[in-house]
């Protein structure tokens, strides 16, 4: 048991926003004697590649299902034989389906785990008090399709929002809900909507001339939600204290040092071990082998260069040496 973080003394708030790609982005607002501040500079999530292992899972899943119904469908018309022939085949499907559902279980478990430490850490490096995280029942995640629906699942942000609130108590963080309409549609600066300049994911005010990646500004809104509501939070018994009401004050842009300082690496990976690829000449010229490489057990001497035979069946074909290659 820890006991519960103190939200009114909150003056550094690290907003949460989900976004559909990644689990989720976080950025950070800070509330300084004159008035909200931000760095507008944003930590993306790196999923690792869980997020579309599970989507995949997922289809897999459904697609097990179609075809278990559509199997049910035909064995109950079947003669006895086909039937017990058809009915079989239902079981391996179920039990398939069965396993995919566990795998999909522990993946989300683990992602939600992994998100959860890493945002934590995010926000003890950066000094925060508070965690806001998008109340889901106020998400709209409607009408972007089948595929993106499928992907914005919500029962992985359910588990990740109830696995943050779990790793962050225990270092003293708060988590709360704030309202998410319109957190990635509007300025923090000055509560206009943004334009779009690059398309979807990018967003800009002319304006306070701020800007950059969408979910790294709806992160800013939503930590400053979190830090003009932290006196006027309700707790549902079993949910997380919840910020209802949007509030409007300017987040100016400032560049006070509160979020952590990316990791970049250190040394660009170089592949010296590829052998280098010759075009092969004649046959299609966009397609490319690898010239065969030498080797000590090689017991044929290479011909002289003068004569050009050729053996079609011979695995080692003999180069003339000016052709060799040292790797
Ligand atoms: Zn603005």
């Amino acid at each position: 048991m820890v006991p519960a973080a103190d939200l009114t003394a909150g003056r550094v708030a690290v907003g949460v926003d989900w976004s559909p790609s990644t689990l989720g982005a976080a950025a950070i607002a800070a509330d300084s004697p004159d008035g909200l501040v931000s760095d507008y500079r944003g930590w993306t999530y790196d999923d690792r590649g869980l997020g579309i292992k599970l989507a995949r899972l997922q289809a897999e899943g459904q697609l097990l299902h179609a075809k278990a119904a559509r199997l049910t469908r035909l064995s109950a018309a079947a003669p006895p034989e086909v039937r017990a022939r058809l009915e079989a085949k239902i079981a391996v499907l179920d039990a398939h389906r069965t396993a995919v559902g566990i795998k999909r279980g522990k993946i989300n478990r683990e992602l939600a785990f992994d998100f959860a430490r890493q945002a934590t850490d995010y926000a003890t490096v950066a000094g925060a008090q508070v965690i806001a995280v998008e109340d889901l029942t106020t998400l709209e995640t409607r009408g972007h399709g089948r595929a993106n629906n499928n992907r914005a699942a919500q029962s992985a942000r359910r588990q990740a929002v109830a696995a943050l609130a779990h790793t962050a108590a225990g270092v003293g963080i708060a988590v709360v809900s704030v309202p998410a309409r319109g957190s990635s549609a509007q300025c923090p600066g000055c509560d206009e909507p943004f334009s779009r300049p690059g398309g979807y994911h990018t967003a800009w005010c002319p304006r306070c001339r701020v800007g950059g990646n969408r979910d790294h500004v709806a992160g800013v809104n939503l930590a400053k939600r979190a830090l003009l509501g932290r006196n006027k939070t309700t707790r549902r018994r079993g949910g997380l204290p919840a910020v209802r009401v949007t509030e409007h004050a300017p987040v100016r842009r400032s560049r006070d040092k509160h979020a952590p300082t990316p990791s970049r690496p250190r040394h660009r990976r170089v592949r010296r071990s590829l052998p280098t690829v010759t075009p092969r000449l004649g046959v299609t010229p966009n397609q490319h082998v690898p010239a065969s490489q030498a080797s000590v057990w090689d017991t044929v001497k290479p011909a002289p260069p003068t004569v050009m035979r050729v053996a079609v069946t011979h695995v080692h074909l003999p180069r003339p040496p000016r052709k060799w290659q040292i790797v």
